[in-house]
C-alpha cells in the first residue's frame, strides 16, 4: 500500500480540504483550548459564564439528498444536527425576566461561503435566473431546512435547540437565531455549519507516464465551477491505475498507437454534494424547495433558457466515487480527438487488468465509471 502511494504520489496534489487531517488536528487543538478557557472562566467566575456562544461547536454534516429529477429524499443520520443557541440577558436587550415570554426567536439559514472562502466551489458568480413561483428571479441557493423557524422563550429560559437538516449543496451555512421582543430585534446568535463529504482529494488535471507521454487530461470544468476533479483517496489510486491501463490496452488494440489520452470530464466537487453544472436542457425541470426562512417555493428551469444552477443533470458524482470519461481521446490541449475512439470492450479489459474496481455505464458521449473501493455515502 505504501509503495502504491509512492508510485502515484505525483498524480495527486494531496491538498487536503478543510476537514482533512491537518484541519482535524487544528479542531482538536481548538477544542482543548476552549476547554481550558472554560475551566479558567469557571474557576474565575464561580460558574459557567452566561455568554458561551452557540457557535462554540460547529458540526460538519453530510449533504443530504432532496428530491430533484428523482422523487427520493434521503436524510442521513450525519446529515442533520441539533443546534443549541444560548441567550444571555444582554442578547435580549436586558428586558426583565418575567417579560421573556414575549421574546420570539426567529431562525433562518444563510449560505456564507463567500465570507468563509469558497471551499466547496459552490458560490455562483453572475446573476442566473429561473421561474420562482412563476416569476423570473435569481436562483436561490438551497440551504437545507430547520425543524421549526420560530419559538417563544419562557421566563428564565436561556437555551433553544433546533434541528438543522443539511442542504444537498455542499458549502458553509450559518443558522441564525434572532431574538425579537415585541416585534423589535434585540440580538442574535448563530452557528456555522460545514456541509461536506469529508476527505476528498484533488486528482491532477493532467497526468503523464514516466516517458512524459500524457495519459489523461481533465476537462468538463465550466464557468460555473472549475474544481470538478475531486475523488476519494482510494478511488484516486485505482483511477490512476486504470487510466494507465486504458492507454496501454488502446495501444495494444490499435497497432501500437500510444497517442490515446483519456479525457476525464467530471468527478466530484471539492466537498462533494450536489454536482451542479449550469447546463440548459431541452425540457423544463420543476423542483419544490424550501428557502432559508422555511417558505416553500417552486423553481422551474425553463427548457433552453435557464441554466440549471443548483440542479442536476448529474444525480450522482456527489461523493467522489463517480468519474466520467469521454468515448474519445483528448487532443492534448483540452479538445476532442475524434480519430481515437475508446471501445467499451477495451475499457472493460483495462478495468479487469487493473483490478476490476470499476463498473461502467455507457452514457453515449461518455462512460460513467463507479469505483467499488470508495465509501458509498449515498445509499
Ligand atoms: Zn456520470
Amino acid at each position: 500500500m505504501y509503495e502504491k502511494f509512492e508510485v502515484f504520489e505525483n498524480f495527486f496534489s494531496y491538498k487536503r480540504e478543510r476537514g482533512g487531517k491537518p484541519a482535524r488536528h487544528k479542531y482538536i487543538f481548538r477544542f482543548i483550548l476552549l476547554f481550558i478557557t472554560l475551566i479558567f472562566l469557571y474557576e474565575c467566575s464561580g460558574g459557567i459564564p452566561d455568554d458561551i456562544l452557540a457557535s462554540a461547536s460547529s458540526p460538519t454534516l453530510r449533504p443530504n439528498k432532496f428530491p430533484d429529477e428523482t422523487p427520493t429524499e434521503r436524510i442521513y443520520y450525519d446529515g442533520m444536527a441539533v443546534l443549541t443557541f444560548r441567550y444571555t440577558k444582554e442578547d435580549i436587550g436586558n428586558i426583565p425576566e418575567e417579560e421573556w415570554g414575549n421574546v420570539e426567536i426567529r431562525f433562518h439559514i444563510e449560505a456564507v461561503d463567500s465570507e468563509h472562502g469558497n471551499p466547496a466551489d459552490n458560490v455562483v458568480n453572475g446573476n442566473y435566473t429561473a421561474l420562482v413561483n412563476g416569476t423570473i428571479q435569481t436562483i436561490p441557493r438551497p440551504v437545507g431546512r430547520l425543524s421549526y423557524y420560530t419559538t417563544t422563550l419562557s421566563p428564565g429560559q436561556k437555551e433553544v435547540s433546533v434541528e438543522y437538516i443539511a442542504s444537498d449543496v455542499s458549502g458553509v451555512y450559518k443558522i441564525v437565531g434572532e431574538a425579537y421582543y415585541r416585534g423589535e430585534l434585540k440580538g442574535k446568535k448563530d452557528v456555522v455549519v460545514e456541509v461536506k463529504i469529508p476527505d476528498l482529494v484533488e486528482f491532477s488535471r493532467v497526468g503523464y507516464d514516466s516517458s512524459n507521454n500524457m495519459i489523461w487530461r481533465f476537462g468538463g470544468e465550466t464557468q460555473f465551477h472549475t474544481r470538478n476533479n475531486y475523488v476519494q483517496q482510494r478511488v484516486g489510486l485505482a483511477l490512476a491505475n486504470l487510466l494507465n491501463k486504458i492507454k496501454s490496452v488502446y495501444a495494444e488494440n490499435n497497432q501500437g498507437d500510444n497517442g490515446f489520452i483519456v479525457r476525464i470530464t467530471d468527478a466530484s466537487l471539492p466537498w462533494g454534494g450536489m454536482f451542479w453544472i449550469g447546463y440548459t436542457k431541452n425540457e423544463n425541470l420543476t423542483i419544490q424547495r424550501v428557502d432559508g426562512y422555511g417558505n416553500y417555493y417552486d423553481i422551474t428551469y425553463r427548457a433552453g433558457i435557464d441554466n440549471r444552477i443548483y440542479a442536476p443533470p448529474h444525480r450522482e458524482h456527489r461523493d467522489g466515487r463517480h468519474i466520467d470519461i469521454s468515448v474519445y481521446s483528448d487532443d492534448g490541449n483540452g479538445g476532442i480527438d475524434m480519430s481515437r475512439h475508446l471501445e467499451e470492450g477495451d475499457l472493460r479489459d483495462a478495468i479487469m487488468e487493473s483490478g476490476g474496481y470499476f463498473s461502467v455505464y455507457d452514457e453515449i458521449t461518455h462512460y460513467h465509471l463507479t469505483c467499488s473501493l470508495g465509501e458509498n455515502y449515498y445509499y
